[in-house]
């Protein structure tokens, strides 16, 4: 298990309030956007495996509800690695496989189980249809969070203290997982209807496009969120290519750091929240169109 098992956990299970999981508000709204766009045969498909009527609403709920199901059961099912891939500062598009060994990265879950929901041959029958439902609507919003696509020996940015915190982010994984999100509202049924509003003023191209690529170019793109709006910006130094297991066996340069983050920093990143959350509403449904 390399990054963050313990750290994923004690955010994702033990936190008391789950709104500051990346991210449960944003796994939620990307779940409930994708709804929207589903075409009547997947969304009959869907309410088939989560056992709910064919309705918008109940589908959209339930779904929302499956989309944390993930974070929720990762200590018991041993699948930590499949929620992030670690691209260092240093790599291009083409090292994606070279980072994701034995298909244990977000990436190539998204692809495996969109597979096994399109009854396409073969993955381990240890995973139903439900739960395969369940990781890829999961997996889609892990990867538009940037810090998922990212290293700089620093497990994805959980090893740069910031201080003071913000809101109750001690680093800047936690920022961009919950602060920056909260920023955008915590009602996750409100923040979907919100975006909704901005994806019907879209174009049918417009949508079209943002939906386009497979899961390897969406976590390129967000790892390039990463470079520009995190390690440039906040002007982090970067780091050997070295996967610590934990911040302890991270470079000094990293410890050491003490980052003060303050509103600004995240008013100007929360318009690349709301696009990264559109971003995967769109895809996702897309994904489940053509594989249901
Ligand atoms: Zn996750």
């Amino acid at each position: 298990m390399r990054r963050l098992f313990a750290l994923f956990v004690s955010c994702c299970v033990f936190m008391p309030s789950p709104a500051y999981c990346w991210w449960e508000t944003g796994h939620q709204v990307v779940a409930r956007i994708a709804v929207a766009h589903l075409t009547p045969a997947a969304r009959s498909r869907i309410a088939r495996v989560l056992n709910v009527l064919d309705t918008s609403q109940a589908v959209e709920d339930a779904l929302a509800k499956a989309a944390t199901w993930a974070d929720e059961t990762k200590a018991e099912t041993g699948t930590g690695n499949w929620h992030f891939i670690d691209l260092t500062l240093q790599d291009d598009k083409s090292d994606i496989p070279l980072r994701c060994q034995d298909d244990n990265c977000a990436p190539a879950r998204i692809r495996l189980f969109a597979a096994r929901l399109s009854s396409k041959p073969p993955l381990d029958s240890r995973w139903s249809e439900l739960d395969a439902l369940r990781y890829v609507v999961h997996f889609v919003g892990d990867i538009h969070q940037p810090l998922h696509d990212i290293s700089d020996a620093d497990l994805g940015g959980n090893c740069e203290r910031v201080n003071p915190p913000l809101d109750t982010a001690k680093n800047l994984h936690a920022v961009w997982d919950g602060a920056i999100v909260n920023a955008l509202g915590h009602n996750d049924k409100a923040l979907a209807a919100e975006l909704e509003k901005e994806i019907d003023a879209m174009t049918p191209e417009a949508q079209h496009a943002v939906a386009a690529g497979d899961p390897d170019d969406w976590t390129w793109e967000s790892h390039q969120i990463a470079v520009k709006d995190v390690y440039q910006y906040l002007h982090l130094p970067t780091e050997p290519i070295l996967f610590p297991a934990g911040c302890k066996d991270a470079p000094v340069a990293i410890t050491s750091t003490e980052l003060q983050i303050g509103n600004a920093y995240i008013d100007e990143m929360a318009p690349v929240v709301r696009q990264q959350l559109v971003k995967a509403g769109l895809r996702l449904a897309r994904l489940l169109n053509e594989s249901l």
